[in-house]
């Protein structure tokens, strides 16, 4: 039987960024991925949609990843590993239907002058806390780290100013729109942003959560690795291979072997063993790793039932379009030269979007996500082309009807019929903005709700974010309140990924809380180290 340090179970971000760190610590690591390809949600593919077009399958945007404590870390031998980000000072957009615009950049005057007084205020009022609620988004909570944290908030903010700190958290996305902004325009802004931390703008927590992007995008704009995420996925992978490690892929990982209370092993669908002398470290949902990797007998029981209750979220559909020339856009110029860009009606169209989403139909009026990579990275299509990346997240994982009352949603099968209509619907609504999508478009490729979860077996009824993120399974209490944190109850298995704390995103949160704990020298040595004199 083969063995390693660690073994990695599935090859996301978390994983990939957990073992370079390890592996730069001298483990000897090993990453097993069941796709023909590592990097889980980072996946860019030539020629997807016609001969010569680079698309980002799935994740296109690196500001989580640039702004990571993992890539602080791993920045040096990624650059000398020829990664390279480029980056623009306009990253985001809306667009409204009646042809009016809101634009967010990185330049702070330009943003008040846009958005209002209002703007400031609540960027300083953020940025004097942001340590704090960083930290928030960068600590194993339910640990000696985490009581850290919260002694150096209560320094910070005293008794009262924390409870006022924990209790502003909790808000909406509506009500923090709402009370900060006057302007129906800047709220359009920045709501459709609170759908990519896998909530929507009713729900406990947005309000948070979009004021961390809000400020992010000023200060981080919209990075995206030269060449696409690939680059990022080998650089990682090159750092584990130099380091004596291993990355297999087509290796489905069907059972982690526990002795005695502890992981050793993990044993792979074609019979093979894998010892892990340290640490396994499953980068799954809950539900698979307490249902499939591990035996019934190997945790307790309300620990397992409490895992596979795990609730999933809206599932979400890619759409991805070559045109043969430059889009045009009708309204403000801007447009054409924002990576990001959403087309909603505003804060209340996304919330009835995503209302109407999570009763089971498909909505009449969908916020779109619209992306332009080569506003960053020319070299993704031949010169004077154009790709368009489309995300629609407010969808039903099984539909039961059309809140337009256009499609025949069948038996809730997400069929290539029901796909495609669904797609002209938005391809339509978009040809409203950009006046020759249609005439110029040599290529398109959707992927429903069903092909995503077809993609990776954690994006359970295409919900991309692995996990619904509703208070109850967020922050503190992910991924379940009866498994918080990254702990198991097997001794020498850590779980990571999206499932759990600090949920989705590019930041590889997890694998590098983790990857930090296990590599910690023991608390010996630690307590030397502060002796006067000693090193
Ligand atoms: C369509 C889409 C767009 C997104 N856009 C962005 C974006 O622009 N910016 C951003 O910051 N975030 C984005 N996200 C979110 C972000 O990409 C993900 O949250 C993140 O990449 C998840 O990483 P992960 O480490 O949890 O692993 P994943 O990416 O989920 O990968 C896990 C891997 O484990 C493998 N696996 C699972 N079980 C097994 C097993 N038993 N044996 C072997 N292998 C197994 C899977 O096949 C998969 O490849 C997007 C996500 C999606 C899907």
């Amino acid at each position: 039987m083969a063995g390693f340090d660690a073994v990695f179970v599935g090859s996301g971000i978390n994983s990939l960024a957990g073992g370079a760190l390890l592996a730069k610590e001298g483990w000897r690591v090993c990453v097993l991925e069941r796709n023909d390809w590592l990097g889980g949600a980072i996946k860019t593919v030539d020629g997807l949609t016609a001969p010569g077009f680079t698309h980002e399958v799935f994740s296109s945007w690196h500001p989580l990843w640039v702004g990571s404590p993992a890539y602080a870390e791993l920045k040096p031998d990624l650059d000398a590993l020829g990664l390279e980000y480029l980056n623009t000072d306009l990253p985001t957009a809306t667009a409204f239907p009646d042809g009016s615009s809101a634009f967010l950049s990185m330049d702070r005057a330009a943003n008040v002058a846009e958005l209002g007084d209002a703007w400031q205020r609540q960027f300083d009022e953020f940025m004097a806390g942001a340590e704090i609620a960083f930290g928030v988004l960068g600590t194993e909570l339910w640990s000696g780290a985490g009581f850290s944290l919260g002694r150096k908030a209560y320094s910070h903010y005293g008794r009262r100013g924390l409870v006022e700190f924990a209790g502003h958290t909790l808000l909406s996305g509506r009500d923090w729109l709402t009370e900060t902004f006057e302007d129906e325009r800047v709220r359009g802004l920045l709501a459709p942003w609170v759908l990519h931390t896998g909530l929507g703008p009713d729900q406990a927590v947005s309000g948070f959560m979009t004021q961390v992007i809000a400020c992010a995008l000023q200060l981080g704009g919209m990075p995206v690795p030269k060449g696409g995420g690939v680059k990022l996925v080998e650089g990682l992978a090159a750092i584990i291979r130099n380091a004596g490690g291993e990355l297999r892929t087509e290796t489905d990982v069907e059972r982690i072997v526990v002795s005695e209370g502890r992981a050793t092993a993990v044993r792979l669908a074609d019979g093979e063993s894998i010892a892990a002398t340290r640490a396994v470290l499953a980068c799954v949902t809950p539900t698979q790793l307490y249902g499939r990797l591990l035996g019934e007998g190997d945790a307790p029981a309300n620990t397992r039932d409490a895992a596979l209750r795990f609730r999933y979220g809206r599932g979400e559909m890619q759409i991805h379009i070559a045109m043969n020339e430059r889009p045009r856009w009708l309204g403000d110029e801007r447009l054409a030269r924002t990576p990001l860009l959403h087309l909603t009606p505003g804060l209340d169209g996304v919330s009835r979007a995503v209302n109407e989403a999570d009763r089971g139909l498909l909505p009449a009026e969908a916020t779109i996500a619209l992306g332009q990579p080569m506003t960053v990275d020319p070299s993704r299509a031949p010169e004077g082309s154009w790709v368009i990346w489309v995300q629609l997240q407010e969808l039903p994982p099984r539909p039961k009807g059309d809140a337009a009352g256009e499609l025949d949603t069948g038996d809730g099968s997400w069929t290539e019929e029901l796909r495609e209509a669904y797609a002209d619907r938005i391809v339509a609504r978009i040809g409203r903005h950009i006046e020759n999508l249609e005439s110029a478009t040599v290529g398109r490729v959707v992927m429903s709700p069903a092909d995503m979860e077809e993609a990776n077996p954690n994006w359970v009824g295409g919900d991309i974010y692995a996990g619904s993120c509703a208070l109850d399974q967020n922050l503190l209490f992910r991924p379940t309140p009866a498994t918080p944190g990254h702990g198991t109850p097997v001794e020498g298995l850590w779980h990571i990924g999206a499932s759990t704390h600090p949920g989705p995103g590019l930041g590889a949160g997890s694998g590098y809380i983790v990857a930090k704990h296990l590599s910690r020298p023991p608390l010996g040595r630690r307590l030397l180290a502060k002796l006067p004199g000693v090193t």
